[in-house]
């Protein structure tokens, strides 16, 4: 992810160095060029604009043009201005990983689109639980669509060594969500990771079927999931999940292929809601924690 982007970007920053002394002039060519650097990336054009102005404040005028190494200050603007959009601005502390701290069994609700890795991310999610935070994890499937789901499911907690919630043909995704609650209290889980189906796109009834499972949970967490490679269908799916069922954080799969990145950078301003994930393969361990800081360093590295 993020290679054209980050190659422009340095394109640029590379011609400033070269300059040394800059002038006005030389700062408005640059963050022209950044401005078309990050909308082929895919950034939604708000926060395009956004950026640039938060760069422009920052760098025109006399300060960084008088200072010892003109470009690297500019470059220094731009990093925190991919900070702040990634979500790394101020306030925004604890908002990062999966937040635990409610009683057990914690709910967390994994919602998005057929394909988007949903499935593969619950699996994920379980592994690190168990290994990392020593959680006692259980995992149901909720999806009575498409017939392989939950058995899909059953493998991938066995691979991560955490018990499936038994399957029960017939049963409707309520009813399955109310038993694993149910099971989850009454063997002691620290966590219940409920799996909810996708569909292909976004209709009516799979964000009515969604908001049902979710109302009837309370979960902690509702993660939706989303796949780095569909750009900027990525976010409007992350809009109107946002905005029929409610998220409290999104997991960005596939960044380990050649997604633009423009997805990830846009994100928090026109959702809202939080990056806490990276799906970085098809492994269960990979997954990695968001830190908007090293995101930008990758950009710009
Ligand atoms: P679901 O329909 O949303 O539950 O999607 P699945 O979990 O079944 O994932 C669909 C495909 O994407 C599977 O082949 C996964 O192995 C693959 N996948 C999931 N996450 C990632 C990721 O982060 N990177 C890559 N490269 N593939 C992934």
């Amino acid at each position: 992810m993020f290679e054209a982007l980050s190659s422009k970007l340095n394109g640029v920053f590379d011609r400033l160095r070269r300059r040394g002394a800059l002038s006005d002039a030389d700062v408005a060519e640059a963050l022209r060029e950044v401005r078309v650097a990050l909308l082929e990336a895919d950034v939604a054009l708000p926060v395009v604009r956004d950026l640039v102005n938060k760069v422009r404040e920052g760098a025109v005028g006399q300060e960084v043009i008088r200072s010892v190494s003109p470009a690297q200050q500019v470059i220094k603007i731009v990093n925190d201005a991919l900070v702040e959009a990634l979500g790394g601005g101020e306030g925004d502390d604890g908002k990062r990983g999966i937040d635990l701290n409610a009683p057990s069994p914690v709910p967390i609700l994994m919602v998005g689109l057929q394909g988007s890795g949903k499935t593969t991310t619950s699996g994920k999610i379980a592994l690190r639980l168990r290994t990392r935070d020593k959680k006692k994890v259980l995992l149901a499937s909720l999806d009575v669509h498409r017939p392989a789901a939950q058995l899909q499911l059953a493998t991938l907690a066995q691979q991560a060594e955490v018990t499936s919630l038994p399957i029960i043909a017939g049963q409707t995704p309520m009813q399955i969500a109310m038993r694993a609650m149910d099971v989850g209290r009454r063997e002691l889980y620290d966590v219940v990771i409920l799996d909810t189906a996708g569909r292909l796109a976004i209709d009516e009834a799979l964000m009515e079927e969604v908001a049902q499972v979710k109302l009837a949970t309370n979960p902690h967490e509702t993660l939706l999931v989303v796949d780095a490679m569909t750009g900027q269908d990525a976010v409007n799916t992350a809009k109107a999940f946002q905005d029929k069922v409610g998220v409290t954080g999104i997991v960005m799969t596939r960044i380990d292929g050649d997604a633009r990145g423009g997805a990830a950078l846009s994100m928090r301003a026109v959702t809202g809601a939080p990056i806490k994930l990276l799906g970085a393969g098809e492994k269960l361990d990979a997954l990695e924690d968001f830190h908007p800081d090293r995101i930008a360093s990758r950009i710009l590295g």
